[in-house]
């Protein structure tokens, strides 16, 4: 799954975005944790629904093969928000499901049906008892379609012939029992035969092929799809509506891209991508694609990112459809990004699939890790890893402070689950294993990966299956050198200095445990893979393995500037002593692109820590120029939109604001603010990160050419193209007048597509007027746009900084709403989103309080996290104050 909670990032404001380790053992059903009960497991479901939009509901029946392993007088599956009807059951030795439809034969024995609605289970018990063997249980059962993306869920868009509606499901982690009764843990893996009693004249899509359709009634039809292997619930899908497709093919493969009307342009992208994606993954993994068919699904509307289903891939519109014409770079290298992430899950997680919600991370830091390599590797010009470090600093900044968690940890509730959706699982993980295959080499690794899928294919796994393929093909004890940095919470540091004995130059290393705002953290220590750069240097001049003691390294003779973590391979810090960081911030520009991206989000991190003065950071800036990279350029820019928002409010700001414009309007004007002919889509982008700076900075002359293109814009759409649409809109938002905000609202209200709506609503919500921010607020419960686009407003008002105030007070006052509105997993987390624009500890206590007074405890850990985001924002600004006001004074002296 691939959430996205926030509005695309096109603004810097937004950036936040020894070992007492447990030996973990390999994979056990019995082990396992899980509230179902062990002894029944399930082979196979025949499962039938009609959903029926109408009324909001849909009916259903299945049949469900088990095996009962031992003598039980009960069965226990899960069923959550679902009426059952009735529960047969009768044995099965000797013979499976038999026939389609359900049979109902006389020997079917009536089951007592006890809902246990606390843990979202129901029991089903015989007058007696159901003995070791094959059983059949029968159940009918109806439901709700929800009007938030879970379970079955409802679609409201506009097309291009008028409104319309149609429906998906999303059931990962914990709401396919939502929908059918059913053995909701990932460890329980059965096969599924769908059958859909649909109008005529809509499609359903569904994980495997159709192998049947027939007519059934005058306006309806029964569409039933091919068994699917065995695989976990939250994996199986459907979705029905007026779809329209192009296909492909690899090899015996069909692939094809689904979308609604009007949108057949917007697709060709996608179905390329399959195709060189599939061809891509098969050949890394050496396991074939295990279905006859891969589907991707553009749905205009539902939910915010896409969701991995084995064979039909559902996708917000917004993150899968890509028009040459209209979008920006950014679109086309995120949609690549996440198609890859997605397809990397039909090996990892699907065909694998982790035991227990605990190990998400072997789903999530895989798919990241390998949709990330994979996108590297297809588009070298895209320089896609370096772009992906750049999000370090808020990873780690989260990562260093007392609401973190370890990669592994354990899991109980539904919402524990929900929240494990998040940054150290996603980014810590795919930087770690991003790590470890730089530590064992290329080969090993994807050799250890290989056996791994062929061992465990359509199997569960916990980490340690997975360290024990990569010892045997490294012949090195992975599990020893992964405990700490999977089974720890937190990152080193390493602490370097140089010493020089005549003409031999040597580096010291030692680690100690990087931390922010944490003075009890517990005093932890990691196997840190230590490499080492020079300017020019391809790779590294050296490498260590530190441990618990400090490391000497001889360099030779020689006065090179000496820099650790050569090309940002590793997921540590690294603070340089004076005379070190002296010398690199002389020559940190010489250094590879990669290295000089690490060494900005390193020294970024030595303010934070306050081995660093924020003026000596902002020095670091104008060694940049229009030649510099454009990820260099996209870290340079955080760190200074940072340190803008944390000024929000005060008089500096200005003077602040104007050194800035100062420094880099040459840069600008040498790129000019039209795209020229010959310009490299990484030029495109840079002249739009520049802009968006310093138009949200206040530079006169890209406000008015803002607006200036965007008096064309309303006349002609097609006059403003690629990444200067998003962010010319977003500064027109900012500055906008009541009439401004009035026609971009009006152009939202018309789009047809989810990326249009999206981005002209991040524009209003950016504006700076506290009547708009507030007309913005007020929109997010009017109904006029999908839920997750409407509870994103208040996430969006807030992020500015300038308006968290009002976000928070309509937060208080609507939480329950809004809450309802989002449904799904990730309550917890957006409730942090609401209250992501403060900056002062008084604010975090609050949020904190509010939760522990409203939700239950279960909502504390990630009540927390979000206290520590603006904790670590009061801590920096508080921290470069003084700093950044002499920095502003130094330019007078220039
Ligand atoms: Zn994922």
């Amino acid at each position: 799954m691939k959430p996205i909670l926030a509005f695309p990032s096109f603004s810097l404001f937004l950036v936040l975005s020894c070992l007492g380790v447990f030996a973990e053992e390999p994979f056990s059903f019995n082990k396992t944790p899980g509230k179902l009960p062990k002894t029944v497991v399930p082979h196979h479901y025949e499962l039938s629904l009609k959903p029926k939009i109408e009324s909001s509901s849909f009916t259903g029946s299945e049949v469900i093969e088990v095996e009962v392993l031992e003598s039980v007088s009960e069965i226990v599956l899960n069923a959550h928000n679902l009426t059952i009807a009735t529960a047969h059951s009768r044995s099965a030795d000797g013979g499976g499901i038999p026939t389609t439809p359900v049979p109902t034969s006389a020997h079917w024995k009536d089951l007592a049906i006890s809902l246990d609605v606390t843990n979202q289970c129901v029991n089903l018990r015989s007058s007696t008892a159901f003995a070791p063997g094959r059983h059949l249980i029968r159940l009918d059962f109806s439901g709700k379609i929800s009007q938030s993306p879970v379970g079955m869920f409802l679609i409201k868009y506009k097309s291009p012939s008028g409104p319309k509606e149609m429906i998906a499901t999303q059931f990962e982690a914990t709401d396919a029992r939502q929908v059918f009764p059913c053995f909701d843990e990932p460890a329980f893996r059965a096969s599924f035969s769908l059958t859909v009693e649909v109008p005529l004249g809509v499609t359903p899509v569904s994980n495997m092929p159709v192998s049947q359709s027939v007519v059934s009634t005058e306006t309806s039809k029964k569409v039933s799809f091919l068994k699917t292997p065995s695989m976990p619930t939250y994996l199986l899908v459907l979705v029905v509506g007026e779809l329209d497709h192009i296909e492909g093919r690899v090899g015996g493969i069909e692939t094809r891209v689904w979308f609604t009307e009007g949108k057949r342009n917007k697709a060709l992208y996608a179905l390329k991508n399959s195709e060189r994606l599939l061809t891509y993954f098969q050949k890394y993994f050496d396991v074939p694609f295990p279905l006859p068919k891969l589907d991707h699904i553009a749905l205009p509307g539902g939910f915010g990112g896409a969701m991995e289903h084995w064979g039909a891939i559902t996708y917000n519109e917004s993150t899968v459809l890509f028009d040459p014409a209209q979008n920006s770079q950014d679109t086309k290298e995120r949609s690549f990004a996440i198609m890859a992430h997605e397809m990397a899950h039909q090996w990892f997680g699907n065909l694998v699939t982790m035991a227990w919600w605990d190990n998400l991370w072997l789903n999530e830091g895989f798919a990241s890790w390998m949709g990330t390599k994979a996108t590297d590797n297809l588009n070298p010009s895209w320089n896609h890893w370096l772009r992906v470090d750049t999000g370090k600093i808020g990873l780690m900044a989260l990562d260093a402070q007392k609401s973190t968690h370890p990669i592994q940890r354990p899991v109980k509730s539904e919402s524990q689950i929900g929240d494990s959706f998040d940054g150290i699982t996603y980014q810590k993980g795919m930087f770690f294993i991003r790590m470890l295959e730089d530590y064992l080499g290329e080969e090993k690794f994807q050799q250890g990966l290989r056996q791994y899928m062929k061992r465990h294919a359509f199997g569960n796994t916990t980490t340690a299956d997975l360290w024990a393929e990569m010892a045997e093909a490294s012949q090195q004890d992975v599990a020893r050198f992964a405990a700490g940095w999977t089974e720890q919470p937190g990152l080193p540091v390493i602490l370097a200095s140089t010493t020089q004995v005549g003409r031999e130059k040597s580096v010291v290393l030692r680690q100690e445990r990087f931390t922010l705002l944490d003075p009890n953290a517990q005093p932890l220590k990691w196997k840190v893979p230590v490499t080492i750069a020079t300017p020019g240097s391809k790779g590294s001049l050296a490498r260590t393995l530190l441990e618990e003691t400090p490391v000497s390294l001889k360099l030779g003779a020689g006065n090179q500037p000496i820099k650790l973590n050569a090309g940002s391979r590793g997921y540590y810090r690294t603070a340089y002593d004076a005379p070190m960081f002296k010398q690199l911030s002389c020559s940190w520009h010489k250094f590879s692109p990669s290295d000089q991206v690490n060494f900005l989000s390193d020294a970024f991190a030595m303010v934070e820590t306050e081995r660093l003065s924020a003026s000596e950071y902002l020095d670091l800036i104008p060694a940049m120029g229009k030649g510099t990279s454009l990820p260099v350029w996209e870290q340079g820019l955080a760190g200074l939109g940072l340190i803008d928002s944390l000024l929000e409010g005060n008089v500096m700001q200005r003077g602040y604001r104007s050194r800035v414009i100062a420094l880099l309007q040459s840069v600008v004007a040498e790129i000019g603010f039209q795209s020229r002919a010959g310009d490299s889509p990484q030029l495109g982008l840079l002249r739009a990160r520049l802009m968006g700076l310093l138009g949200g900075l206040g530079s006169q002359a890209i406000i008015d050419e803002a607006r200036k293109r965007f008096t064309f814009y309303v006349k002609d759409p097609s006059s403003l193209t690629g990444a200067l649409r998003p962010t010319l809109l977003r500064i027109v938002g900012q500055y906008a007048s009541k009439e401004d905000y009035a026609e971009l609202l009006r152009l939202a209200r018309a789009a047809t597509l989810e990326e249009e709506s999206g981005m002209l609503l991040s524009a209003i919500a950016s504006a700076s007027n506290p009547d708009l921010a507030n007309q913005t607020l007020s929109l997010s419960l009017a109904g006029e746009f999908s839920p997750v686009q409407s509870t994103r407003l208040v996430s969006a008002v807030s992020n500015t900084g300038r308006h968290a105030s009002l976000a928070w007070d309509f937060m208080k006052q609507h939480h329950r709403q809004l809450m309802e509105l989002l449904g799904g997993p990730f309550m917890n987390a957006y409730a942090g989103s609401t209250v992501a624009g403060f900056s002062d500890t008084a604010h975090a206590t609050e949020y904190v309080e509010f939760i522990k007074a409203n939700y239950p405890p279960d909502a504390l850990a990630k009540a927390e996290e979000a206290a520590d985001r603006i904790r670590y924002k009061a801590h920096l600004k508080q921290l470069i104050s003084s700093s950044v006001e002499s920095w502003i004074s130094s330019s007078n002296a220039d």
